[in-house]
C-alpha cells in the first residue's frame, strides 16, 4: 500500500520534530574542560540551546563572547579561562549575527565548539537545503512556462484584464480580513502587557535597521514591475519583474497572433509539460526535505523554538488559526462553493512545505502542482495566482506584523490610539505587499511599521528568538491564502467560460 504525500509528509514532520526535541534535550550541552590548543590561539566554547559562551585568546588578548540570551546576569566563566571576570564579554543575539560580525570566532565555534544536537541538527540544514534548492532550480521556468501558457490560454486580453481585478481584489480583502484578526487578537490577548518572564529585559540594538519610507518601499515595487533587463530578472530570480515581463509577452503574443503566436505556444506547451514532470519528480522527494528542515530546527532550538514568549506567541497562532480555519474556509464555501476540507487536503502538500521551509517562493513549484493536479483548477487559473500571489499576497505575514507591531508598542507601556492603530494596519498591509517570499522577510519590513509609529526598531531583538517557528505558520498560512484565491477565482473565470466563448487568436481589444 502506498501512503499518500501529504501523509508521508506528514509523518515525516513528525518524527524530524522529534528526534530533533529529543536530541536537543539529551545531548544538547557542550562543555569542554580546558580551552583548546590551537595553532595560534587557545580557544574553549560551551553550549546549550539558550546560550553559547566563548573565549578565545590570541596573542595575550583575551575575548569573551556570549550568544543568546543576555538578560539574566549570572553568566559564570570557569576560572581556569583567559581574562578575567573584569573583561566585558561581547553579545549577540544569534550565531547567524556573530557567524557575519565575527566570521574568525564563528568558525571557531562551528569547528570546534558545537554540541552533538547542533551538530546534527546543522547537518540536517546541509540536507534540507538541498531539497530546497532544489525547489529553488525549477521556480523560474517553470514560473514562466506557467504564466505563459495560461496568459496566452486566456486568448483574450479582455480576460485577462478581468482576471488581474479579481486576483487583486481577492488579495486585497483576504489581507485586510487578516490584518483585523491580528488587530483584534492583539487587543484582546495584550500578550505584552505584565510578566514576560526572563525575556522581558530589553536586549541592545541587535536588528539595527535602516527602514525605508512607505512611499519608496510601493516605487520600488512598481520599479521592479519594469525590468530593465528581463534576462537579468530571470537570473536573479526576481519574481515581479519576471511576472510583469512574462505577461507583457504573453498578451503581445495573443496580440501578434498567427503563425508566430502558434509557435511559440507549442513550444510553451511543451516547456510546460517537461517543466512539471520535473517538479513533480522533485516533490516526491519532499517528505525528506521535510523530515531534515524540521530535524534542523527543533534538534538546534528544542522546545524552546515553540515556548518562548508564550502569549505573544499564542496571539499570534490564535488569530492565524482563525484567519485560515474560519476565514479563509468561509471564503472557500461560500464564494469559491468549495468543500474546504477537501480543499484543505488536496493542497496540504504545499502547505506542509510551507511550514517547514518558512518560503512561499520556494514552496511555489509545489504550489501551483497542488492547485492544479490535485485540487484541479485550470493552469490559466493556478499560472497567474500563485507566482503573483507568492509575492503580493500575504496574509500571514499582514497579520503577524500588526500583532508583533502592537505586542511591542504594548512591551513600551504605549497604548495605540486607534488612528494609530489603522496606520499599523495600512502600513502593514502594504509591508506584506513588499515582503519576498523568503524566510524572516516579514520580520525585515516590520521596521517600517514600528517607524510609521514611531517605536523603537531595535525592539525587534525581543522576538527574534521566536521568529523561525512563527514565520512557518504565517508562510503556511501565506499559502493557503494564495491556494484559496485560485479557487475562487477560478470560480468566476468558469462562469465566464460558460457564458463568453474565447475568440479568434489575434483578435483583442485591449
Ligand atoms: N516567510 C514568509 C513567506 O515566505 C514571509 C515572511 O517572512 O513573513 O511567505
Amino acid at each position: 500500500m502506498r501512503v499518500a504525500l501529504h501523509w508521508q509528509i506528514l509523518i515525516a514532520m513528525f518524527l524530524g520534530t522529534i528526534i530533533g526535541i529529543v536530541l536537543n534535550v539529551g545531548a544538547s550541552s557542550y562543555s569542554p574542560g580546558p580551552p583548546l590548543e590551537l595553532k595560534n590561539a587557545r580557544f574553549w566554547s560551551s553550549d546549550s540551546p539558550d546560550r553559547v559562551l566563548l573565549s578565545i585568546s590570541e596573542n595575550k588578548e583575551a575575548r569573551r563572547i556570549v550568544v543568546g540570551d543576555k538578560s539574566d546576569g549570572d553568566i559564570r566563566w570557569p576560572a581556569h579561562l583567559p581574562g578575567s571576570d573584569e573583561t566585558e564579554p561581547e553579545f549577540y543575539p544569534t550565531l547567524a549575527v556573530l557567524q557575519k560580525s565575527d566570521p574568525t570566532a564563528f568558525k571557531l565555534f562551528y569547528h570546534h565548539g558545537r554540541s552533538t544536537a547542533r551538530w546534527i541538527g546543522d547537518t540536517a540544514k546541509l540536507i534540507g537545503d538541498l531539497f530546497l534548492r532544489m525547489l529553488k532550480m525549477v521556480s523560474v521556468p517553470l514560473i514562466i512556462a506557467s504564466l505563459l501558457s495560461g496568459v496566452t490560454g486566456l486568448g483574450h486580453a479582455d480576460r485577462l484584464g478581468k482576471m488581474f481585478g479579481r486576483t487583486l481584489l481577492y488579495y486585497v480583502t483576504t489581507s485586510m480580513l487578516a490584518i483585523m484578526t491580528g488587530l483584534l487578537m492583539v487587543n484582546f490577548v495584550r500578550p505584552g502587557v505584565g510578566n514576560l518572564g526572563p525575556v522581558a529585559a530589553k536586549p541592545q540594538a541587535a536588528v539595527a535597521q535602516e527602514a525605508q519610507s512607505l512611499g519608496e518601499v510601493l516605487y520600488e515595487q512598481l520599479l521592479n514591475m519594469i525590468p530593465t533587463n528581463p534576462f537579468a530578472s530571470a537570473a536573479n530570480g526576481d519574481f515581479l519583474s519576471i511576472i510583469a515581463f512574462t505577461i507583457f509577452f504573453g498578451v503581445c503574443t495573443i496580440l501578434v497572433g498567427g503563425t508566430a503566436a502558434d509557435r511559440i505556444n507549442e513550444f510553451v506547451e511543451a516547456l510546460f509539460a517537461v517543466m512539471m514532470k520535473l517538479t513533480t519528480l522533485i516533490i516526491n522527494l519532499a517528505p525528506i526535505g521535510v523530515f531534515f528542515l524540521m530535524l534542523a530546527v527543533t534538534a538546534t532550538q528544542g522546545v524552546g523554538i515553540f515556548g518562548t514568549l508564550g502569549w505573544y506567541m499564542l496571539a499570534v497562532a490564535l488569530a492565524l488559526g482563525v484567519h485560515a480555519l474560519i476565514t479563509l474556509p468561509l471564503i472557500l464555501r461560500l464564494v469559491a462553493k468549495r468543500s474546504p476540507w477537501k480543499y484543505a487536503q488536496a493542497m496540504s502538500p504545499a502547505l506542509l512545505t510551507a511550514f517547514s521551509s518558512a518560503s512561499s517562493n520556494g514552496t511555489l513549484p509545489l504550489t501551483l502542482t497542488c492547485v492544479e493536479e490535485r485540487a484541479k483548477v485550470s493552469n490559466r487559473v493556478g499560472s497567474f495566482v500563485l507566482p503573483l500571489g507568492a509575492t503580493v499576497n500575504m496574509d500571514g505575514t499582514a497579520l503577524y506584523e500588526v500583532v508583533a507591531v502592537l505586542f511591542i508598542a504594548q512591551f513600551n507601556g504605549l497604548d495605540l490610539s486607534m488612528a494609530d492603530q489603522l496606520i499599523v494596519a495600512f502600513t502593514a498591509l502594504l509591508a506584506s505587499i513588499g515582503a519576498a517570499g523568503i524566510p524572516h522577510a516579514g520580520l525585515v519590513m516590520m521596521a517600517i511599521i514600528l517607524q510609521a509609529v514611531g517605536l523603537p526598531t531595535e525592539d525587534q531583538a525581543l522576538i527574534i528568538a521566536v521568529d523561525r517557528v512563527l514565520d512557518m505558520a504565517r508562510t503556511a498560512v501565506n499559502v493557503w491564502s494564495d491556494s484559496c484565491g485560485c479557487a475562487v477565482i477560478a470560480r468566476f473565470e468558469s462562469e465566464g467560460d460558460a457564458t463568453s466563448q474565447v475568440p479568434i487568436e489575434g483578435e483583442l481589444n485591449i
